[in-house]
């Protein structure tokens, strides 16, 4: 907004996404300067204009920056894109405290992933052991990229049944592939296999069911084989943008 003020999107736990100008926040001595930046959290303080239904950032305490975000490309586009997914779906229709805490949570493993020791000294997360860095340990980021949009989808009240054959009501543990359907983006057991090919190894069906009942940074050290892995990354990006319906722009850009 200009040159000295930003025009900000924030997400919040009780109200929902909210547009708010920061006056001064680009540069200069506004009390803003420099706490206005992607992926900050804190308490932030606004003033509702009634007249134009319009509000603006008066302070902020209780900041946490994300620095890592500035220093790899695949974490920014991985930030970038859950708050693309929640922009473009109206933060899930509603859904503001569980899309909130999850976004928190994510940012969190994705900043001890990227800096493990950083975090640790901060004291914001004390987990057992440390964890491989992304840059040690490639594999990572694209569990969290598979770990985020199942979280979402659960948040949002769209996560596929992985237990039951959507046509036929058979368990879907058995020894064998289960299928999506790309219309109602449910499973359906091998007998009622629809002409879509999109299929979950049972192997990435049991991953699922393990690691979705986990703390998210416990879910990420658990692994598959890599070709389970390249399978369930694209039927988990193909699934995010059938619910959204729309393109998402950090997902063109063949980052992530
Ligand atoms: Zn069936």
């Amino acid at each position: 907004m200009g040159e000295i003020h930003r025009n900000v999107t924030l997400l919040s736990p009780e109200i929902g996404l909210v547009q708010a100008a920061a006056f001064g926040a680009r540069k200069g001595k506004s009390r803003l300067s420099g706490w206005v930046e992607p992926f900050v959290s804190g308490n932030f303080y606004l003033y509702h204009n009634p007249v134009n239904n319009s509000y603006k950032i008066t302070d902020i305490d209780s900041a946490v920056f994300r620095e890592y975000l500035r220093e790899d490309m695949y974490a920014q586009y991985l930030a970038a894109f859950w708050a693309e997914i929640i922009i473009q779906t109206y933060s899930g229709g509603g859904e503001y405290k569980g899309l909130y805490v999850l976004l928190e949570e994510a940012l969190n493993v994705l900043g001890e992933i990227m800096d493990p020791e950083a975090v640790l000294k901060k004291g914001e997360l004390k987990m057992p052991g440390r964890r491989p860095s992304a840059y040690e340990n490639r594999d990572v980021p694209p569990y969290l990229l598979i770990q985020t949009i199942w979280r979402f989808l659960d948040v949002i009240g769209y996560l596929p049944d992985l237990d039951i054959c959507s046509s036929c009501g058979r368990s879907l543990d058995y020894p064998g592939s289960i299928f999506l359907e790309n219309d109602s983006l449910n499973f359906n057991c091998v007998n009622c296999c629809p002409r879509s090919t999109m299929e979950l190894s049972q192997g990435a069906r049991k991953y699922l069911k393990h690691t979705l009942s986990v703390l998210l940074m416990d879910a990420m050290s658990v692994k598959l084989v890599p070709a389970a892995l390249a399978s369930l990354r694209s039927l988990s990006i193909f699934l995010i943008t059938q619910v959204v319906d729309k393109p998402l722009k950090t997902l063109q850009g063949g980052i992530l």
